[in-house]
């Protein structure tokens, strides 16, 4: 943790103008806690690893150095044919974050007039695209493990002159089985290099990587979802009512943007027919659907075309929706830190967002996990009109585990405290 004075703006930070001209269009009015810690250090080149998701403003922290040391070092050293060497890697773990990071630093960059080339190559899609745009190199690549080492046998790019390497979410890159890519590409990269790691969690694996990958790093500790922004609810429903309450909270609060997590690519498609139903209609978002698919369904999510997504965790990690104003969990997430990931989603910069988890019986040991570890704990709520069956519900849980018993469920409906006066404020409109 570092004890500095933070600085309350970007100018403050060392960054040039370019970069401060493109903040102030995008209308960032000052830099979010891990920006404000981190920039200077980053810019100093020190290696940083930084405990913080999606919603942190994490991109701009890595981005907006990356592209200020890129420039920088041009003007020392005109480019000289550049064969197809990158400079800054930034390593994703999957192509939706690719595309949007690599979005990012393009934006981020709009007043290096092309000076700085960003490409990004991800799976699912032809190399030939790809290996057309790091022709003669790249300033700046982001990419997902495999298709980068794919690129690099295909001699499409070569990693020898990297000096600095992001590696965004690294939790979810080892979860999602890239460890043996991650260490084939780690040992092709120079010694020398400046290193930023950000997690969300940090599991043994990558506290091991953190220990044999960074030099002196400093470390940041911060959470995306800050509690006076970002409102847990937790409902106990009925065993088969899932459904019918999720389609009456969508009807009652006629909600737009709400991304509905589930833990199936089937159940996705199930529970969209279960509510066309009902009336609604939603769109659904998982890894068999065609990539053009995914990328229809999510411009029209972030246009607000669609109002209801329904999601594998695939959805839950760098998905950058502005003001996703709810997430509901209909299945609970399998791990404590999917959890995180999956709420992370909703209450992003500053804006006011909603996490939701309907719980049923067999939820209920599952949930306190996730409690627990996350180190939070909500007061269990009923929707009123289905409240739960308290005789059937200890019937189960005694049939189950004889020493159980179901939490709050003999409570009416209760306000979650702690948020500030304009989060009440706004939850009673809900
Ligand atoms: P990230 O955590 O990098 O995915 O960023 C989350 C969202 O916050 C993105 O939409 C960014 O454009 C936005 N953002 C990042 N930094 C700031 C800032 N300092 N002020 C306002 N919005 C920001």
């Amino acid at each position: 943790m570092t004890t500095a004075k933070t600085p309350a703006n970007f100018t403050e930070l060392g960054l040039i103008s370019p970069l401060l001209a493109r903040l102030t269009e995008l209308e960032y009015q000052q830099p979010t806690p891990i920006q404000a810690q981190a920039i200077p250090s980053v810019l100093a080149g020190r290696d940083l690893i930084a405990g913080a998701n999606t919603g942190s403003g994490k991109t701009a922290t890595f981005a907006l150095p990356m592209l200020q040391q890129i420039v920088e070092q041009q003007s020392d050293k005109p480019k000289s044919g550049k064969g197809n060497f990158v400079t800054g890697l930034v390593l994703v773990p999957t192509r939706e974050l690719a595309k949007q990071v690599a979005d990012s630093i393009k934006s981020y960059a709009v007043h290096f007039n092309g000076a700085v080339k960003t490409v990004a190559v991800f799976g699912g899609v032809s190399a030939n695209t790809q290996m057309l745009a790091l022709r003669g190199g790249t300033d700046i690549l982001v990419a997902t493990p495999g298709r980068l080492l794919d690129l690099i046998s295909s001699n499409a790019i070569k990693l020898e002159r990297v000096n600095t390497l992001v590696l965004d979410e690294a939790d979810r890159m080892l979860s999602l089985g890239f460890t043996e890519e991650l260490s084939s590409l780690l040992e092709m990269l120079p010694k020398k290099k400046q290193t930023l790691l950000f997690s969300a969690t940090f599991p043994e694996q990558v506290q091991a990587l953190t220990q044999t990958l960074l030099n002196d790093p400093i470390e940041l500790q911060l959470q995306s979802a800050d509690a006076s922004t970002l409102v847990q609810r937790v409902f106990t429903v009925n065993q088969g009512e899932k459904t019918a309450v999720l389609a009456h909270m969508i009807h009652e609060h006629d909600w737009r943007q709400a991304l509905i997590f589930v833990n199936a690519k089937k159940a996705c498609e199930h529970l969209a027919d279960k509510l066309a139903k009902r009336g609604i209609t939603a769109e659904v978002f998982h890894g068999d659907k065609a990539q053009a698919s995914r990328t229809r369904v999510l411009e029209g999510f972030k246009a607000g075309d669609i109002d209801v997504l329904i999601a594998t965790d695939i959805a839950a990690r760098g998905l950058d929706i502005e003001k996703l104003p709810v997430v509901i969990n209909f299945d609970l997430p399998r791990s404590p830190a999917d959890y995180m990931h999956r709420i992370g989603r909703s209450g992003r910069a500053g804006e006011v967002g909603l996490a939701l988890s309907l719980i049923d019986h067999e939820d209920y040991h599952h949930f306190k996990i996730i409690e627990k570890k996350n180190k939070i704990r909500l007061e269990r709520e009923q929707v009123e009109g289905f409240e739960v069956d308290e005789a059937a519900v200890e019937a189960l849980l005694a049939e189950e585990k004889p020493m159980a018993k179901p939490e709050g469920t003999g409570k009416k409906k209760r306000k979650n405290k702690g948020h500030s006066a304009a989060v009440d404020a706004w939850l009673k409109g809900l």
